[in-house]
């Protein structure tokens, strides 16, 4: 990898069912208190298992534990506010910028044991492995009711350095092939807890998004010589009618066939696979755009929008695949939701009653006063 710019080094510690947890600072991460929970040792082997669905050769991960975790926990309970005592939250420090742990109720956890090798599947079929990977809750602030859209912009910067630091590590782990940073934000997407965090999936495969986009930039490169995700920037900022925001290291767009009534996508201008590859201006300026997509999307129908928001990156020595935020959302109007019904559940063919364009123009309307269009 070509390191673009320096992470920063977390404060490592252990909460008391042996989850690792981070803390990390702009300067010198603050000290770790002490766990005093009780909580059971974690397994020591993963809980779920992997199936390879024979139809479509897509993994589908079966993580039944999920079912019993904590749901929306009244606001003195939230257990991503700091607890300097250690004995109700999954932070036991007096205060931190951003917090990183294992998730207790991981759908993706540990490695594959080296002595034991996976049995070979019964056939074709029907073929199961454990669910070997990691999965991390990111807390990308100690303001209970902030949100990412809001943060000062050195506190979103730093938040995109840890997703960056995490996306190294894990991707440097023999069982982990594809690192997907996230946040789900809102009820209606299924958040369990208000406290703005992220998640990080540690995939032990290649999810078939991914799998879709590197087969599309591979055919692309075979017909044109070209990156698939360099001409789609290009006809974008030539088409001009989808563009929200252009700066000189940044774009965000609406993509030319967005299947959600909310879309937006942002690129850096230079073609990097991952986020730990920008330099600092890189990096400073992807934050800021990131933040002015996601303050346009609540001042869309002035209420915040729930929303999924993707980081895609590609591991290391990936011969196709270009770092860019995906940020989407199912809310179609102030009152109705988007609810994926038969044609997109049962087939993946999305109908969309809105025009890319103008979802663009409701979102470049919505942008902060003063934000350059390009
Ligand atoms: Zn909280």
């Amino acid at each position: 990898m070509s390191a673009g710019r320096t992470l920063p080094e977390p404060n490592r510690g252990r909460l008391s069912d042996g989850r690792e947890i981070l803390l990390f600072d702009v300067g010198a991460p603050p000290p770790l208190g002490v766990d005093r929970r009780d909580l059971p040792p974690r397994p020591a082997a993963p809980q779920t298992v992997i199936r390879r669905d024979p139809v479509t050769g897509d993994e589908v991960v079966i993580s039944p534990a999920r079912q019993d975790r904590t749901h929306l926990p009244p606001r003195r309970e939230c257990p991503l506010c700091p607890d300097p005592d250690g004995l109700t939250g999954e932070i036991p420090a007096a205060d931190y910028r951003v917090a990183v742990f294992e998730n207790r109720f991981p759908s993706l956890a540990g490695s594959s044991d080296p002595g034991s090798a996976v049995p070979a599947p019964a056939d074709d079929l029907r073929a199961e492995r454990p669910g070997v990977g990691r999965c991390e809750v990111v807390c990308f602030t100690s303001d209970h009711d902030g949100s990412f859209g809001s943060l000062p912009p050195r506190q979103a910067r730093l938040a995109i350095d840890v997703l960056a630091h995490r996306t190294e590590e894990l991707l440097a782990l023999d069982e982990v092939t594809e690192v997907h940073c996230f946040e789900n934000r809102g009820e209606e997407v299924g958040v369990t807890l208000a406290h703005p965090h992220g998640q990080i999936y540690a995939y032990p495969f290649i999810t078939p998004r991914t799998e879709s986009m590197m087969r599309e930039a591979a055919r692309h490169r075979a017909r044109t010589g070209d990156d698939l995700f360099d001409s789609i920037l290009a006809h974008e900022v030539d088409d001009g009618e989808r563009i929200l925001v252009r700066t000189a290291l940044t774009t965000a767009f609406v993509p030319y066939a967005a299947r959600w009534p909310v879309e937006a996508h942002v690129y850096p201008n230079r073609g990097v696979r991952r986020l730990a590859e920008l330099t600092d201006d890189e990096a400073d300026d992807l934050a800021a755009v990131y933040q002015s997509i996601l303050r346009a999307c609540d001042a869309l129908y002035d209420r915040p929008l729930p929303y999924v928001a993707s980081w895609h990156q590609y591991r290391i020595g990936a011969a196709e695949g270009r770092l860019h935020a995906e940020v989407f959302s199912i809310q179609r109007s102030a009152e109705k939701l988007k609810y994926l019904a038969g044609s997109e559940s049962a087939r993946d063919a999305f109908i969309t009653d809105k025009t890319p364009e103008d979802i663009a123009a409701g979102l470049r309307a919505a942008l902060d006063p003063g934000v350059h269009h390009g």
